[in-house]
């Protein structure tokens, strides 16, 4: 072999700049050998194309091109083997295109493999005539192969480093490496956007700089003492950026080790998962409090009443109690400002409610307008009263709220664990109970849970189903009790009282009105007796009883909420009658101050031409004032009074007194219950306007009025 040719490439070699390696060599072995092309091609992953990287062409550098390796000799050479033609290479490979169009004779080619042995590139010499010495050519390809294997490797390696670090670079997880005494010689893009250090400030540091204070230093050293064990550690930490805000990130390090297996650098990786944190921290929260009042809620109550039932198994049947708290009139407080002040009301609720309970206590808000306080660790039944003073008490001094002072007050139901209800569930639907009853007798009190109470409520809502069932199928019918004018004796008026046939037998109004009312059908019930009332009257004048009136009752639910309703007013006008006809009887509790809508619509009612009567005079408790804020036409003093008339002398004195005062308003009146002759004689002389009771009629079905109105109005005189 030619050592000056050796030499001369080795020389070239020394000044290769490793970028432009491969061409320099090209460009030698071109000029050593004397071929007229030299390239070196890589290969593709199945050996179907070349793409050259460096090309030299008769001591040129030319552009670089690609080919299909198939039928043509560097498939060869691709597949492990050395090629070498002298000559004729063209009518050995026909089918290669390129050896023609560049017209080649002669052909050198050697495989260029990885480190594993496998075939990356092809280094290939053409010559377009024959050549000389075919042994030298192949000696000095695979003696610089080597050379070219290595730098093809490097090149291969920077690129892959290349492709890592725009990975690290561009990652969004944040990068820190430090060396083995932890002092940080590394940290990525993503890093200095979480904690606003960059590099340069980083440097040397170590990742204490980091540190929050939030973890102790028994948490790192087990961090430590794990990373070093199991060689990687994960988890959440606290930590802080460059702006001092603290943050949660969830951190893995992995220790990285030399072939003796010891620590040369630490890698970091970790994710700012602050936010993820405070969401789920907030839907805990939600699931478990009270977003307005920051107490619990009704699941985290019941959790906790079950928790303590577990606890208490064994125990006293009075050990641990629940106490169901009403807000008294909240709704209506509620409405009559904002419900941003419902709002501050109830905050302060809930304030005043921890106030008086025991660390072992749970306060809960269970609905709009309901607290509930469960009570752990009683010795004593009395223990559980001491507990409702305690909390009647906390609202005792009014709640001053944007200037407004306001007087709350609240009804409680109590239920005690394991004695009323074992389960959180039914726990609280008892003492619920409790409280509905308590509402139902007054505002403002407290009942405890016991059966007696629960069928009760029970028997209720089944009267309340039937009701409802009757107002659907019309189970309800009108009788009508005579109102009769002392005068006389003429019959001009009567009252309409509601009866139900049900199941077989009459109710009586006093059986079902309260339930009614408490559940809300009383409108519905009132609609319908106003209506049959109506059309029954429309009946009569038709039939020539043309100066007919009737008197409708009407209880303080009934009302509407409008002022301005119509309704009633309405009904009367479809059946063609006049205002005049129909007299509404409504108790005092209807004039009561707090109920100015039910007085302006009495008043719309009145000027419309309807006349009010107060019904059950005297049973009020205050009567004179109330009468005084709405001028009514009549007033009905109650049978209590005319019954006791005969018996006692002091009560004809009050019946004579309210005729009197009655007279002087200018207000009609009418002795309700009257029984018995010697109370009619006694009214008489008093001089009360109308009778009405069993001594002159008992109420008439409908299909009887008319007979009655004639033989009454004729004779003059009835009973
Ligand atoms: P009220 O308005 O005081 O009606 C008079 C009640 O006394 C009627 O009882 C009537 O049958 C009864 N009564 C009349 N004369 C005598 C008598 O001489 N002696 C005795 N012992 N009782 C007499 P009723 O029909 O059972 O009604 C009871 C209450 O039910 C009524 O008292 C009224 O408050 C209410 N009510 C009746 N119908 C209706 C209605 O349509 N709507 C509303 N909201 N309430 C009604
Ligand atoms: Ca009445
Ligand atoms: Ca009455």
């Amino acid at each position: 072999m030619n050592d000056h040719k050796v030499k001369s490439i080795v020389k070239s070699l020394s000044n290769i700049q490793s970028d432009n390696f491969f061409e320099e060599i090209c460009l030698a072995l071109g000029q050593a050998i004397d071929s007229d092309y030299v390239f070196i091609a890589t290969i593709d992953e199945n050996k179907n194309k070349a793409s050259s990287i460096a090309v030299a062409r008769k001591g040129q550098i030319v552009d670089n091109f690609s080919y299909h390796l198939q039928n043509t000799p560097c498939s060869e050479v691709a597949n492990e083997s050395i090629c070498t033609h002298r000559d004729n290479i063209q009518q050995l490979y026909p089918n290669d295109q390129l050896l023609v169009d560049m017209d080649i004779e002669g052909y050198v080619g050697v495989p260029l493999k990885t480190g594993e042995g496998k075939v990356q590139a092809i280094l290939i010499a053409l010559f377009e005539g024959n050549f000389a010495n075919v042994l030298e050519v192949e000696t000095l390809f695979l003696l610089f192969s080597g050379i070219i294997e290595r730098e093809l490797h490097k090149a291969n390696y920077v690129k892959t480093i290349e492709l890592h670090k725009h990975i690290i670079e561009n990652t969004h997880e944040a990068i820190l490496i430090c060396d083995k005494e932890q002092r940080i010689t590394y940290v990525n893009p993503a890093f200095t956007r979480m904690t606003g250090y960059s590099l340069t400030d980083v440097l040397g540091q170590t990742p204490k700089l980091l540190n929050s204070g939030i973890q102790d230093k028994n948490f790192y050293q087990a961090m430590w003492r794990e990373l070093n064990e199991k060689g990687y550690w994960k988890g959440k930490i606290w930590n802080k950026n460059k702006e001092g805000k603290v943050y949660l990130e969830w951190l893995s390090i992995t220790a990285i080790v030399d072939e003796h297996k010891s620590v040369t650098h630490y890698n970091a990786v970790f994710m700012d998962v602050t936010e993820q944190y405070r969401a789920a921290e907030k839907i805990k929260f939600q699931e478990s409090y009270d977003e307005l009042t920051k107490v619990a809620n009704k699941n985290s109550l019941f959790d906790f009443i079950n928790l303590s039932a577990a606890r208490y198994q064994h125990q006293h049947p009075t050990s641990a109690a629940l106490l169901v708290i009403n807000i008294d009139l909240f709704k209506k407080f509620n409405s009559l400002y904002s419900y941003g002040f419902g709002d501050k009301v109830l905050v302060e609720i809930a304030a005043r409610l921890k106030s008086v309970v025991q660390p072992s206590d749970l306060v809960a808000r269970t609905s709009s307008d309901n607290f509930a306080i469960f009570v752990n660790d009683l010795s004593s039944k009395d223990d559980i009263t001491k507990v409702i003073n305690k909390v009647r008490s906390a609202f005792i001094e009014p709640l001053h709220i944007a200037s407004v002072s306001l007087k709350i007050t609240v009804t409680i139901g109590v239920a005690f664990l394991y004695k009323d209800a074992s389960d959180a569930h039914r726990l609280f639907e008892k003492a619920e109970q409790a409280m509905f009853v308590a509402k139902d007798i007054s505002r403002n009190s407290y009942q405890f849970y016991s059966q007696q109470l629960a069928d009760e409520a029970s028997k209720e809502e089944q009267l309340k189903q039937s009701l409802e069932y009757g107002i659907e199928h019309d189970e309800f019918s009108i009788v009508y009790q005579p109102i009769v004018s002392v005068e006389g004796y003429a019959v001009t008026k009567f009252e309409a009282l509601i009866r139900w046939y049900h199941n077989g037998s009459w109710l009586s109004p006093a059986d079902f009105i309260p339930t009614a009312e408490k559940f809300g059908l009383i409108s519905k019930i009132g609609d319908i007796v106003l209506e049959k009332a109506c059309a029954e009257l429309s009946k009569l004048k038709a039939q020539g009883f043309t100066e007919l009136a009737f008197n409708i009752n009407r209880s303080i639910y009934e009302f509407p909420v409008e002022a301005n309703d119509t309704a009633w007013l309405d009904t009367i006008r479809r059946h063609e009658l006049e205002p005049k006809d129909i007299c509404f009887e409504l108790t005092e509790s209807v004039l009561a101050p707090e109920n100015d809508t039910h007085i302006a619509l009495l008043n719309q009612l009145q000027l419309a031409g309807c006349t009010i009567a107060l019904d059950d005079f005297g049973t009020g408790y205050s009567s004179l004032s109330y009468l005084r804020r709405f001028p009514i036409d009549t007033l009905k003093i109650d049978r209590s009074f005319i019954s006791e008339m005969t018996k006692v002398e002091g009560d004809v004195v009050l019946v004579s007194a309210i005729i009197s005062m009655a007279k002087a308003l200018n207000i009609a009146v009418v002795a309700e219950g009257v029984e018995l002759k010697g109370e009619v004689d006694i009214l008489r002389q008093l001089g009360c306007d109308y009778i009405q009771g069993y001594y002159f009629s008992k109420p008439l079905k409908p299909a009887h009025l008319a007979q009655y109105l004639m033989e009454v109005n004729s004779e003059g005189r009835i009973g």
